[in-house]
Parts: C-alpha cells; sequence; structure tokens
C-alpha cells in the first residue's frame, strides 16, 4: 500500500489544488492532505479555517484525509509512514523551488520521494495568492475555488455574497 502526502499552505484550497489532489488520490492508495501550520509567509485563514475549507472541498474522495501539521514536511512524512512527497508544478520558477526543496529533502529523509505533478492547464494561472489579491479588487474569482471557499473569502474581505 503507497500512502502519499500533498503538503502546502492553501491559504485558501483552490481548483489547482484539488485537481493535483484529485489525480494524486488516483494513483496512491491513501491520500493525506497536509495544511502547514507556520509557512514563512503571511496568511489570511488560520490552520483551522485552512483545514476545514480543504476538508470540506474533498469530502467526494474516499481515500483523502485532511491533517494539520507543523516542522519538517519530510518529519511528518516518516510519522504517518508516507513513501511519497506530492507537489505540483505550474512554470518553471515552481520546479526551481522545488528541485531544490527536494534536493534538501532527500538529503534529510532519503526514504521520501517526490512525485509531481503538472498543473491542467486550465489551472496554470491559479494561485492562492494572485486568487486573494484578485478576489480583494472586485474580481469574480467564483469558477478558481470551491463555492464555500468563495465564500469565506467574501466574508474575509468584508464583499457582498455573489
Ligand atoms: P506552498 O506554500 O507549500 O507552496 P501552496 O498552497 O501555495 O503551498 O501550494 C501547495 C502545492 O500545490 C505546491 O506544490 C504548489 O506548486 C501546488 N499548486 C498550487 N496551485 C497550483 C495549481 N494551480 N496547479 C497545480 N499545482 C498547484
Amino acid at each position: 500500500m503507497t500512502k502519499a502526502i500533498y503538503p502546502g499552505s492553501f491559504d485558501p484550497v483552490t481548483n489547482g489544488h484539488l485537481d493535483i489532489a484529485n489525480r494524486a488520490a488516483a494513483l496512491f492508495d491513501e491520500l493525506i492532505i497536509c495544511v502547514y501550520d507556520v509557512p514563512l509567509k503571511s496568511l489570511m485563514f488560520s490552520t483551522r479555517e485552512r483545514v476545514d475549507l480543504m476538508k470540506k472541498s474533498v469530502t467526494h474522495i474516499p481515500n483523502v484525509r485532511v491533517e494539520p501539521y507543523t516542522g519538517l514536511t519530510v518529519s511528518f512524512a516518516q510519522k504517518v509512514n508516507a513513501r511519497v512527497l506530492v507537489r505540483g508544478l505550474r512554470m518553471s520558477s515552481d520546479f526551481e523551488r522545488e528541485f531544490e526543496m527536494a534536493l534538501m529533502n532527500k538529503k534529510l529523509a532519503p526514504d521520501i520521494e517526490l512525485v509531481c505533478f503538472m498543473t491542467s492547464l486550465e489551472y496554470q494561472f491559479i494561485s492562492s495568492s494572485l486568487l486573494k489579491e484578485a478576489c480583494q479588487l472586485g474580481g469574480d474569482i467564483s469558477n478558481l475555488v470551491p463555492k464555500h471557499v468563495a465564500v469565506a473569502l467574501a466574508e474575509k474581505f468584508g464583499l457582498p455574497q455573489k
């Protein structure tokens, strides 16, 4: 049985993240989406909110569960007995960052393998940060995230519900 983790900040979860989660869940026996507690970037949603938004988004995938984590990603993978770390790639700058992290992770935990999924064309331009920016400025992001995430974003920005 191959268990994989899909780590990220997910601030908030987008359709791009869900595309990767769906595809990874089809490939591995069990997928744990792990929500990083304190990334080195400022966040809009609390860990609890990010976990809840993600949980609501993946109820239709039976072999997926969602958990918060803190500390080293590879240590979390070892703790839950996952052999595979899943990440998504949108563009060459993602590749450079992932490549660097992968080499460090390999040094720290040689038993963990990285599997990167190329983004699907329709999600290539979606990032949580750009999405928040567009939403704050009144852009319609409703087809880029699940409905409950659009509602949560509108609430955060004090925008009228569409
Ligand atoms: P992190 O802060 O760890 O980069 P993110 O929540 O931004 O966390 O992203 C988690 C993972 O999902 C990363 O591997 C990122 O490249 C990937 N990802 C984000 N958006 C997309 C997308 N639209 N298509 C494919 N992969 C994506």
